[in-house]
């Protein structure tokens, strides 16, 4: 899915502050990160102070995106009555290789064939309005 950024979308209401900021470059197509200039922390979620120095010096950077799960858990949705079922899928903790944490999950990809250590590779999912950053194998991509 390509989305070539530029697009306010009018539905969400003017906002500022480093959560708006993360999902802007979300809505970009980007993962950023804030760097904190005196520590050089990476950092995640975003936030106004460095959580390691409490330092107001943060800067935003491309991340990588690139990351190792460090934990995965499979939720198995269950299924209503008279609605298709859903298969299960992961939610996993993926390590950055900045450093910092995210909770994510790794769409089409079924839980058995995900595994921890597994290095993944983010990518900006969703259509406007609501993107999310999910992973995807590393290793699968040509
Ligand atoms: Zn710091």
């Amino acid at each position: 899915m390509s989305h070539t950024g530029q697009d306010t979308d009018p539905a969400v209401a003017p906002a500022s502050g480093p959560d708006h900021e993360f999902q802007t470059h979300v809505a970009d197509g980007k993962l950023w990160l804030q760097h904190c200039k005196d520590c050089d922390t990476a950092i995640f979620m975003p936030r106004v102070l460095c959580p390691s120095c409490a330092s107001l010096a943060l800067e935003w950077r491309p991340a990588s995106g690139l990351g190792t799960i460090y934990s995965q858990a499979t939720l198995r949705p269950r299924a209503k009555p008279g609605a298709p079922e859903r298969p299960p899928h992961s939610v996993v903790l993926v390590d950055l290789d900045e450093g910092p944490r995210m909770m994510s999950h790794l769409p089409g990809v079924s839980p058995e064939d995900i595994h921890i250590g597994m290095r993944v590779r983010a990518r900006i999912d969703g259509d406007t309005g609501s993107h999310l950053v999910a992973f995807f194998p590393e290793e699968s991509q040509p």
